[in-house]
Parts: structure tokens; sequence; C-alpha cells
């Protein structure tokens, strides 16, 4: 039997790699974590139905440059949709990885935390994922405004920060991290939204 489109996202959720991602970065006054427990959760509302997965093409439910997209305004959860036809492989696994972390955030209800650190956190993540699986630069790098490149070195300081072993959880370089927020809202796709007004994605559960 073919595996479905929801399993595959829960194998990868709860893969090797995506596993080893961890790191907290500033929103504020408090620190947010990213680690496996929250991409854990995400697997479990997926199994659960409270997170939906659909293939889509409509330019309302996903942008013409996305592989995958996520909408959290349904109440108790939300849906990943992801580009009907897009072939699995890692260039669509990290921006599952991507979405998922903005899913993590809404199944965690992380309601202070702002638009722009909520997607500079996914790009570190998703950046993070296509490092750690040894994805080829031609899948990932150059793309979307750039905004992959320039969370490059913050991930590579994460990568550093977990050989050297030394804090089980550690935290973003700010310099690098707020060279990321910089740019981010530079993207045309993010103008005139929350990410560029200080707003927050709709985070509901
Ligand atoms: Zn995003």
């Amino acid at each position: 039997m073919a595996i479905s489109l929801s399993q595959r996202v829960i194998n990868l959720l709860r893969g090797p790699e995506v596993g080893r991602i961890r790191f907290s970065f500033p929103d504020g006054a408090a620190a947010i974590t990213v680690d496996r427990g929250m991409y854990h959760r995400v697997a479990s509302a997926i199994e659960h139905r409270r997170i939906g997965i659909f293939p889509a093409t409509d330019p309302a439910l996903i942008p013409s440059d996305a592989g995958a997209t996520y909408d959290g305004t349904p109440v108790d959860g939300g849906t990943i949709f992801i580009r009907a036809g897009k072939a699995w492989g890692r260039d669509l696994e990290g921006d599952l990885v991507h979405e998922c972390t903005h899913a993590g955030f809404d199944v965690d209800k992380r309601n202070t935390l702002t638009a722009l650190n909520d997607e500079a956190a996914a790009y570190v993540a998703e950046v993070l994922y296509y490092r750690m699986s040894s994805a080829p630069l031609s899948y990932w790098a150059g793309m979307v405004g750039g905004v992959r490149d320039v969370a490059l070195p913050v991930a590579n300081a994460l990568l550093h920060e977990y050989q050297a072993g030394n804090t089980p959880t550690p935290a973003v370089d700010p310099v690098t991290f707020n060279a990321l927020r910089a740019v981010i809202p530079l993207r045309p796709v993010y103008r005139g939204t929350v990410v560029t007004n200080g707003g927050s994605y709709i985070r509901n559960g």
C-alpha cells in the first residue's frame, strides 16, 4: 500500500535529522525553544487529525513559489498544504520542516511570538535540516530572496555547538539571528503582512 502524505510528514518529524534540531531564540523578554519534543507534538497532532495535510495548487491556498505552507486559522489545529504533484525529496522535506516549525508554535500556543521571529526560527530549522541531511545547495540556496542563505550562518553556529556538545539546547547567535530578522521583511511575499508590521500569526492551538 502506498504511504499517505500525512504518514510521510509524520515519519519526517520523527526521523533522525529532525530529532537533532534544537535551539532557543529570544522573543521579547522570553526565550522560546524549538526541539524534537515540539516536532513530536506536531506529528501527534497530524496523527489525531488536528492538523490536516492536503495537496493544493490554488494560489489562494499556496503561494506559487512555495513547496508547502501552513494555515493556523482553524481552531484547535491547522492545515499544511503541499504543492500537488511535487516530488518527495530533501527540498520538499526542508519546506515541511519550515512549515512544521510554524505548526509547532501554533500547537504550543506561543501567543507572544511575533510573526517575524516565527519566520526567523522556521528558516533556521529549515536550513539546519538541509545541512544535517546533506541536501545539495542547488535544492535550497539562492532561493526565497536569499533568506535561507542568511539563515545559514545561524545554522552553522548551532551545528558547531552540537558538535562541541557543551549545551543541550544552544541559543542562536544573536548577531547572525538579527541579520536574518533584518532580511526576512524584504521578501516581497511578506510585504504588508504581520511579518513586517510587528504582528503575530493566528495561533489558536
Ligand atoms: Zn514561514
